[in-house]
């Protein structure tokens, strides 16, 4: 009999509701690809087939969720669900305190606000973008400190989000620790590709930051598909639950900051975890003037429910197993066709090496952003570039910066899409591939002021 690969990381759940999707011919999508400049921001979503955006609050919730919402108490001040969330916290983060926020960058705001003075210096394991924006403008300066390994694409060691502890060191030295308002700590980081952090690492830097006492604050919006690649790269945690190994890795930090339309399974909500109670009671205060009131923070009731019941769904190994295993599984067919990605393959998307695709392209013809038109004009997928336009232009020279990778981002929302759907996906990538040879590129004729990815506008060469 014939061998067949088992499908280990099948979906635990069946479909009970649909949302119907528009199916367009290619002269329909070469016209609204026209429209929207060759940019897939610019599209509009009734024209997409595949929507491999972001995975960014654009889960699928379940039943139990949906019953949740049906519970929304929608009281201004003490909303039962606030409660439910925060036991939900206590349990699965191990975290005292709970301030809720609309989203992620609501509690950094908070965070940055309340422990950052000017000229301070912030480490972490490479950016996120908002992140690092709201360290900023609280007067901070960051520096990354990850390892090396994080910005080589073909490098395959398994724990890539890692602190390169020397690096640290050496900031606490040069600039003193009194100068340093808090580490920052990002769980499967999203800009090194979707690369776990390992426990003996969280662990090593809560030391040397406690030795030091600086604070560390945890970027726990992708902590629990971390836990997963813990589980199954780090000895010793091999037989340990999701729930577990998520509590452990929180203990090496002193607060979080959350953005639940991640790892959560919502689309929209997050919240600041904290233990210190001087610290919290400063969140607390502020949270009036950007959120709400600290009892819902920008939330409606519903939404507080929502995510509380999806905190426990998202610690489910079989969840995480299917997650993380339809992104493998599209990341391994396409490897097998030959089609240049970045390795290992991340946590939530797959990362097409566009310079491999289009080497006749120089950079300013812009190869990543063409591969994502071209993959939309083949099929209605719709990826995100993440190369030269992404980048920007130097604040000084007003020069491009040439980054070294010119990537176009597929990324796969929680629960949404079918195993014939990465298929699709896996054929319209091989045959935008083998159409290579003819593409011409793009010229740039609309570039905005600030984040110009977002919608410059572009002509085919
Ligand atoms: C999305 C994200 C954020 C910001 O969260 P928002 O909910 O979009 O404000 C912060 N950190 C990481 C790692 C993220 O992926």
């Amino acid at each position: 009999m014939k061998q067949i690969q088992r499908r280990s990381w099948a979906e635990p759940f069946k479909i009970k509701s649909v949302e119907p999707l528009r199916m367009t011919t290619r002269e329909e999508r070469e016209q609204t690809i026209k429209e929207a400049g060759y940019n897939t921001f610019l599209l509009r979503s009734r024209d997409v087939y595949i929507d491999l955006l972001t995975d960014s609050g654009t889960n699928a919730m379940s039943d139990f969720q949906w019953a949740g919402m049906m519970l929304g108490d929608e009281a201004y001040a003490g909303s039962e669900n606030y409660y439910n969330l925060e036991k939900a916290v206590q349990e699965f983060y191990g975290y005292k305190h709970l301030v809720p926020t609309h989203q992620g960058r609501g509690a950094e705001n908070l965070i940055s606000q309340i422990l950052i003075k000017k000229g301070d210096y912030v480490p972490g394991n490479m950016y996120f973008t908002t992140t690092r924006l709201h360290q900023e403008l609280a007067g901070g300066n960051f520096v990354d400190v990850i390892i090396d390994e994080a910005h080589d694409p073909q490098n395959t060691f398994p724990f890539k989000g890692n602190v390169d502890l020397q690096k640290y060191e050496n900031l606490i030295k040069k600039v003193g620790a009194e100068k340093i308002a808090y580490i920052t700590i990002g769980a499967t980081v999203n800009m090194a590709g979707g690369q776990p952090i390992s426990m003996e690492n969280l662990r090593a830097v809560f030391q040397l930051s406690q030795k030091n006492k600086i604070k560390v604050v945890f970027d726990a919006t992708r902590a629990m598909e971390n836990a997963f690649f813990i589980k199954k790269r780090e000895k010793g945690y091999e037989n340990k639950t999701i729930k577990e190994i998520l509590l452990e890795m929180c203990s090496y930090s002193d607060a979080a900051t959350m953005s639940g339309k991640k790892d959560l399974l919502v689309n929209i909500g997050g919240f600041l975890a904290i233990n210190d109670d001087a610290i919290f009671e400063e969140a607390r205060n502020m949270v009036v003037i950007y959120e709400g009131l600290h009892t819902y923070g920008g939330l409606a009731g519903r939404d507080m429910e929502a995510m509380a019941r999806g905190i426990q769904e998202a610690c489910q190994l079989d969840h995480l197993q299917a997650r993380i295993g339809q992104v493998e599984y599209v990341g391994n067919r396409l490897l097998e066709l030959g089609i240049p990605i970045v390795t290992p393959i991340g946590g939530h998307a797959i990362f097409l090496d566009a310079k491999k695709f289009y080497p006749q392209l120089e950079q300013l013809k812009f190869p990543a952003q063409t591969l994502a038109a071209e993959l939309y004009l083949d099929s209605g997928i719709r990826a995100m570039e993440r190369g030269i336009v992404s980048a920007g232009r130097n604040k000084e020279t007003g020069d491009h910066y040439y980054p070294k990778l010119e990537l176009v981002r597929l990324t796969f929302p929680r629960r949404v899409y079918t195993q014939a759907h990465c298929d699709v996906t896996v054929e319209s990538v091989y045959e935008v591939w083998q159409n290579r040879e003819s593409v011409k590129g793009l010229k740039m004729i609309y570039e905005p002021k600030y984040l110009r990815f977002f919608q410059a506008r572009f002509e085919k060469l």
